[in-house]
């Protein structure tokens, strides 16, 4: 495993890679960090689909909002460095800012209508830090394969779109959430929970379980879902919802009647700790 920091230096040892091995897929896993099991999933699907894996650690400051984690957002790169060489991933690509952000760059990439609600909404500019990021990765590492976790299914369906529209010739694979074994969804976050936070915080998965049990029973009243739902997380004074939406599973259409698949998902305050998680609701799915 090769630790790099130079983004010259990588785009040179891939270039040597795809020399000597023309037929050679490179797998590009993008990340801001401080791996857990979710991560891992994405490198172990990388390792099986390509002959050389690449994992970026990048905390990108861009993708931040005045006020929020940025400063205390958890880092440990020896400890990520040994996560990796256990997956046997073969670069790790861990810039520092100012080599990510020369000085005023002028150009950034964004995606509209996908961004505005959910995370976007709360968030302004966090796709748009997102976007113009893993453009940049992309550009660098020109892997053939890309992977993302469904726990920020936002960003899944927003990098989808912009590798369509802007005809990257990349594969974007998304893999299922690794959760705990009480259901709360990794996140590098999670080591920030206290112990009484980190035993509430599961609910945030069980309340969205809860209202797919409610759509399994037949409800498509995407209100009283929403209400099931919300009564649940609020049973927690320590827990603050951001935001608790159903919307259209491609489009992000808001929707007042499940009538087609959907996207139920939230982000909560726990303590000062932001948590997000989703589930999909299938209206097909019935047992009436
Ligand atoms: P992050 O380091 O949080 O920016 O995440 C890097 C990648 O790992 C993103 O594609 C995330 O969606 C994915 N990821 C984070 N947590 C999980 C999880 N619990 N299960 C699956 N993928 C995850």
């Amino acid at each position: 495993m090769i630790i790099v920091r130079d983004k010259i230096d990588l785009r040179n040892r891939l270039h040597s890679f795809r020399n000597s091995r023309p037929s050679g897929r490179v797998g590009f896993v993008p990340t801001m960090g401080f791996l857990h099991d979710g991560h891992r999933s994405l490198m172990k699907a990388a390792r099986t689909e390509n002959e050389c894996v690449v994992v970026s650690l990048f905390v990108n400051p861009t993708q931040f909002g005045p006020g929020e984690d940025f400063e205390s957002y958890p880092r440990d790169e020896d400890r990520d460095f040994a996560i990796c060489s256990n997956e046997n991933v073969d670069y790790i690509f861990t810039p520092a800012v100012d080599v990510m952000y020369p000085p005023e760059p002028l150009t950034t990439v964004s995606v509209s209508v996908l961004t505005e609600s959910l995370c976007g909404r709360h968030r302004p500019g966090h796709f748009h830090g997102v976007t113009t990021i893993v453009t940049k990765l992309f550009n660098i590492v020109q892997p053939d394969n890309a992977y993302f976790g469904q726990k920020d299914a936002q960003q899944v369906l927003v990098i989808k779109k912009m590798v369509e529209d802007l005809d990257f010739p990349i594969r974007v694979v998304i893999c299922p959430t690794v959760r705990e074994p009480d259901g709360l969804a990794m996140s590098s976050r999670n080591i920030r929970l206290s112990p009484t936070a980190r035993k509430i915080a599961p609910v945030v998965y069980h309340a969205l379980k809860e209202a797919q049990d409610m759509v399994r029973n037949g409800e498509r009243d995407v209100g009283k879902i929403l209400l099931g739902a919300r009564s649940a997380l609020e049973q927690y004074d320590k827990i603050s919802v951001q935001y608790l939406d159903c919307r259209d599973r491609s489009t992000l259409k808001s929707l007042v009647y499940l009538d087609r698949p959907a996207l139920l998902a939230t982000a909560v305050f726990l303590d000062s700790v932001r948590l997000i998680d989703n589930v999909f609701l299938e209206p097909g799915e019935a047992s009436l």
